[in-house]
């Protein structure tokens, strides 16, 4: 039952991490969303959508089994996450309203007609 004793609380402290971690990080990509071109395909977003690498299940062991490495698999995990195109899945995206993105939308634009 001593074992017991101590995981409950560290459970509970990766729920809260972990959790706690993805609203803070899905609040501030929200925030920050600008118009976006694909680089791939020309497709023009606003609402890219987010890919995160690794596994959540290989977050859960190791914060089970070793929390250091839990913790830095977390931290890897969310800083890799990245915009892809809700088009065509390339993480290929730029801002739409920059020289390079207005040139980019104008090439693909002239490629439809
Ligand atoms: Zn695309």
């Amino acid at each position: 039952m001593d074992a017991l004793r101590w995981l409950i609380p560290l459970l509970a402290l990766v729920v809260i991490f972990v959790v706690g971690g993805r609203a803070i990080l899905s609040l501030s990509s929200r925030r920050s969303e600008e118009p976006l071109i694909c680089t791939t395909c020309g497709a023009q977003t606003d609402m890219p959508h987010t890919k995160t690498r690794g596994l959540f299940a290989v977050e859960v062991v190791l914060w089970l089994a070793f929390v250091i490495p839990g913790l830095l698999y977390s931290l890897w995990r969310q800083s890799t996450r990245q915009k892809v195109c809700p088009t065509c899945g390339s993480a290929t995206l730029i801002a739409a309203n920059t020289p390079d993105g207005r040139k980019l939308a104008a090439k693909f634009s002239e490629g439809k007609s």
